[in-house]
């Protein structure tokens, strides 16, 4: 086997406070670390007056990371601005909020040059090496201008344009070009993976053959849909936990013979937030009956603060939730609890235990990796309800949870409806189908399937 070179923005070393308390795919990629004895290259989250390309090299838990930092202006350039003032909102279908600023694809073209400058010397002559995600499509082109000649995959996280939106973002075929540096693409979804097809054949001339090789000149690249995982075996035993026992003890305690909805997300524009609530609003004018019984927890810690569209939308749902309070609530019952913060990860599970319907409703997402969280705490006996976005990646592994177009409020408030009243027998037969996809198809498949694919990639020298 031979040694991983992970790259990503961030890197998440091993914590060792339990596995129940870190992200699946943090898990995925240090158990792969550990079995190759490889590194996980990134960014420290620290800045420095000026870049020295220093490289800190530590150890945890049997995992090797090295991170560099980068200066106040890399962030501002490369993370906040091209990252994900321009690359997130236009990959999730935003045209609207993608600001387009020279500076930002500057500070874009110059972080990823210094990964590449400081990651050349730690590559060894056999090695994979695994990109992850939008902040670093260029690092496999400026990798193979510094004679690195190993075979190097890239993964993307998040949706895929279609060719159309594409073509609003400037320098979007050198974007795109950067991506024929590498052996094998990942995209989450066959759907994702065809909008690049349609670029590539459309706008580059590009031929694709019906194993996903996919040819530009002289260059030919292995694109695939390789669907990302939760590990849900790990994810099943937290949700077992004595923390999660506890807590889903107490949610059932406080919601006093109500039935719970949850929410779980990320403070982000793309998850469809406003909508949920507007669509939870709709479902409360037009259910007088479901007064009093039913009740909303919005769980959404903030992420990207330092980004005006984020603060927006967080100052959005406080008014919307409290508009909703303000209207519906009594003295004896709020409809929707707002929580704005972050819980351990076996806590989160028995909350997602406690709930009756899990409200997954994304305007666009590469994955949702909540949704597959949801149906793995669930209580195989007595399973809540998957309600889950159509314009989530997830959808193409979980379409017998119950679909919504969510950015219509009579569908979620209709979808609400007919979870609450759906009869156990369905509700088991639902959770047993997705439950089968989630553990069959859980990150450690991922990974294998993504890094399997780029061992078969022959050696420049082979
Ligand atoms: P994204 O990667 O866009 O944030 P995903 O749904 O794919 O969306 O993944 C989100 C991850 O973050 C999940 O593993 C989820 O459990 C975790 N998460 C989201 N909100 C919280 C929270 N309040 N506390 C702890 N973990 C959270």
């Amino acid at each position: 086997m031979s040694r991983l070179i992970i790259v990503s923005n961030r890197v998440q070393p091993p914590t060792g406070e339990g596995a129940g308390n870190q992200g699946g795919l943090a898990v995925a990629l240090s158990a792969a670390l550990r079995e190759s004895s490889g590194i996980w290259f990134g960014w420290s989250g620290e800045t420095t007056e000026q870049f020295t390309g220093h490289i800190n090299l530590q150890r945890n838990f049997g995992v090797t990371t090295a991170t560099i930092d980068l200066e106040a202006q890399d962030v501002d350039e490369y993370y906040n601005g091209y990252a994900n003032r321009t690359l997130w909102p236009l990959f999730h279908y935003r045209i609207d909020l993608a600001e387009f600023e020279s500076g930002f694809a500057e500070g874009y073209e110059r972080v990823n040059a210094r990964f590449a400058e400081t990651l050349e010397p730690l590559i060894e002559a056999d090695d994979l090496v695994w990109v992850h995600d939008y902040h670093l499509f260029p690092l496999g082109q400026r990798l193979r201008e510094r004679g690195i000649g190993n075979r190097i995959g890239f993964f993307l996280h998040i949706p895929w344009p279609p060719h159309g939106l594409l073509l609003s973002l400037p320098n979007h075929r050198e974007l795109v070009e950067t991506l024929f540096a590498y052996d094998v693409v990942g995209f989450q979804t066959q759907t994702w993976l065809q909008s690049f097809f349609d670029y590539v054949t459309q706008e580059m001339g590009g031929s694709v053959e019906e194993d996903g090789r996919v040819t530009v000149g002289d260059r030919s690249i292995l694109a695939l849909a390789c669907p990302i995982g939760i590990d849900t075996q790990n994810f099943v035993e937290a949700s077992q936990s004595a923390p999660a026992r506890y807590t889903c003890y107490r949610m059932k305690q406080s919601a006093n013979g109500r039935d719970m909805i949850i929410g779980v997300d990320r403070l982000d524009y793309s998850k469809g937030l406003e909508e949920r609530f507007l669509g939870y609003e709709r479902f409360l004018s037009a259910n007088e009956g479901h007064h009093g019984e039913v009740f909303l927890l919005q769980i959404a810690p903030p992420s990207r603060g330092d980004v005006q569209s984020y603060q927006e939308i967080r100052a959005s749902l406080d008014s919307l939730s409290g508009r909703i309070n303000g209207a519906f609530a009594d003295v004896e019952w709020v409809p929707i609890r707002y929580v704005n913060r972050g819980y351990p990860r076996d806590r989160l599970a028995g909350i997602y235990r406690a709930a009756r319907v899990g409200l997954v409703t994304p305007l666009r997402d590469g994955m949702n990796l909540v949704a597959k969280e949801y149906v793995a705490a669930q209580d195989p006996e007595d399973p809540g309800v998957l309600i889950l976005s159509r314009f989530a990646g997830a959808v193409e592994q979980l379409g017998d949870a119950v679909l919504i177009n969510p950015y219509s409020a009579e569908d979620i408030s209709d979808a609400i409806k007919m979870a609450l009243s759906m009869p156990l027998e369905e509700r088991i037969a639902r959770w047993r189908s997705l439950m089968d996809n989630i553990e069959a198809e859980d990150v450690m498949w991922w990974r294998r399937r993504f890094t399997d694919a780029l061992e078969l990639v022959p050696q420049p020298t082979e």
